[in-house]
């Protein structure tokens, strides 16, 4: 007897080729202005954690993802404190205008004191000097997180805190979600390092240095959500997760941190849904990665850990359009940062190894330490893997050689800054990360032949922990010499 032809609903399987081509720069392009103009429609300009920028955004998500009819969407709800707004009112150094950043959940505050220059890096109680007591305490940046000090500088009765940077310019940072153990925060402000030296040298030098600082912030108990979307069909018990974080910092909208990964897995999920699978995948999208990874950490924490045992590998996305971008890799083997992934890890990298060789582009390795929100999973032994462009680091000579670009200036010059909008992405690079993610969904969601089982008893690894990372959130080293094609 004949085969009888099927007609119908059928959808063809899955193929790296289809799925790729589905991924084009004029619909990335489109979905990275949507999150800018969600940020742009509030006088914030912002698409962080609790604002209207980053509602608008996740309720736009569910909404794209139901109306492909192909995916069991939820929105996970979580609560967190959140700074929901917060302005420099006036910043006045011996009385004329100065230039600084508001550090995320500052406190507010308005005085005028004189700046009282704290020991070392103001990581201790010790460092801070009696006189810095109802006076605003002058603190570097590095070595501890920029909430120890400012909560270190309370305690010592200081009225407000201003931290400077360890390098060259300014930069923008957070105290991290209160409450602090150690304390309460004061009115906390960044400046650039030519200033906050300038400041040192003259107080030590007999001058004195008086400051107003007028910071109003609005932190208040928030409510949350990530945005799940898990396909109807497919194996359930072999199931491929990936994710991208909803959440901008409080200095802009966002859009290639990580407006561009979000952007990135939606196009694929929206493409995935023309085809036949084999194996189940569900988009994750984490809102409060930028306060240290509180969506995925969320998520993984209330797996069931049967679900958690049916997820064969996890894949983040955080900053693929970078404009000085290079190409790199999780280093999930450990060959390049000694830092490995659980068993799988290492297949995903060599994965997307391959898919930048067969793409005739160079690729580099960047270290697999727990600050986005793969740590979560590698945290609970799932293999993990991903591709990033970069972010402030600067880029090396040897990788101007590999990606082109301009050495000494950041891989992304607009990181966690004002201008990280649609202007801000290399749309080549969109594209050719967005074909990435599309390859390995095709791939995964087709077969896991030739990847390790899950090891389900694995011991919990040992990373980084996520709230000791608010500081140096995506300033990830990368091996210095990058592999050539
Ligand atoms: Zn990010």
């Amino acid at each position: 007897m004949l085969a009888r032809r099927q007609y119908g609903s059928q959808k063809p399987l899955v193929t790296s080729e289809a799925l790729q081509a589905d991924i084009t720069q004029e619909n990335l392009l489109a979905g990275a202005q949507q999150l800018e103009d969600f940020a742009y429609a509030y006088e914030g300009r912002t698409r962080i954690i609790g604002s209207p920028g980053h509602n608008d955004t996740i309720y736009w998500l569910k909404d794209e993802l139901e109306a492909l009819d192909y995916y069991d969407v939820s929105l996970q709800n979580f609560f967190t404190v959140a700074m929901i707004s917060g302005q420099i009112n006036t910043f006045l150094v011996n009385g004329v205008n100065a230039s600084g950043g508001l550090l995320e959940y500052s406190a507010s505050g308005n005085v005028t004191a004189p700046l009282v220059v704290v020991a070392n890096l103001g990581c201790n109680a010790t460092d801070y000097p009696a006189a810095v007591s109802g006076n605003i305490a002058l603190i570097s940046r590095g070595s501890c997180e920029f909430g120890l000090k400012s909560a270190l500088a309370g305690n010592a009765g200081a009225a407000a805190a201003i931290i400077y940077n360890n390098a060259p310019g300014g930069f923008n940072g957070t105290l991290g979600a209160p409450p602090r153990p150690e304390g309460d925060y004061v009115a906390s402000i960044s400046v650039s390092q030519e200033v906050g030296t300038g400041y040192v040298e003259s107080i030590t030098g007999g001058a004195n240095i008086t400051a107003t600082i007028d910071v109003l912030t609005d932190i208040q108990n928030t409510s949350t959500y990530n945005v799940l979307a898990t396909t109807k069909g497919g194996d359930q018990n072999n199931k491929l997760a990936l994710g991208a974080h909803t959440d901008s910092v409080l200095a802009g909208p966002g859009i290639n941190d990580d407006g561009s990964g979000t952007v990135g897995i939606l196009e694929v999920a929206k493409a995935l849904s023309k085809y036949e699978i084999n194996n189940a995948v569900t988009f994750g999208f984490w809102a409060g990665e930028e306060e240290g990874l509180l969506g995925s950490t969320y998520y993984v924490a209330n797996l069931p850990a049967n679900e958690s045992a049916q997820i064969r590998g996890y894949l983040n996305f955080d900053m693929i359009a970078s404009p000085n971008y290079v190409h790199a890799i999780y280093d999930g083997d450990g060959s390049a940062f000694n830092i490995s992934g659980p068993p799988g890890s290492a297949e995903i990298e060599a994965f997307f190894e391959n898919y930048f060789t067969s793409a005739g582009q160079n690729f580099t390795a960047t270290a697999f330490d727990g600050r986005s929100d793969y740590g979560p999973f590698l945290e609970v032994g799932i293999p993990s893997g991903g591709t990033f462009t970069g972010a402030e680091e600067l880029k090396t000579e040897e990788e101007a050689v590999a990606f082109g670009g301009e050495a000494g200036i950041a891989l992304d010059p607009c990181y966690h800054s004002a201008c990280d909008n649609v202007t801000n992405l290399d749309l080549g690079t969109f594209e050719l990360h967005g074909k990435a993610i599309a390859a390995a969904v095709a791939t995964y969601s087709t077969s896991w032949e030739g990847f390790p089982a899950r090891n389900t008893t694995v011991l919990r690894r040992s990373v980084v922990k996520a709230r000791k990372t608010h500081q140096a959130r995506h300033h990830r080293s990368r091996r210095s010499l990058p592999l050539l094609k």
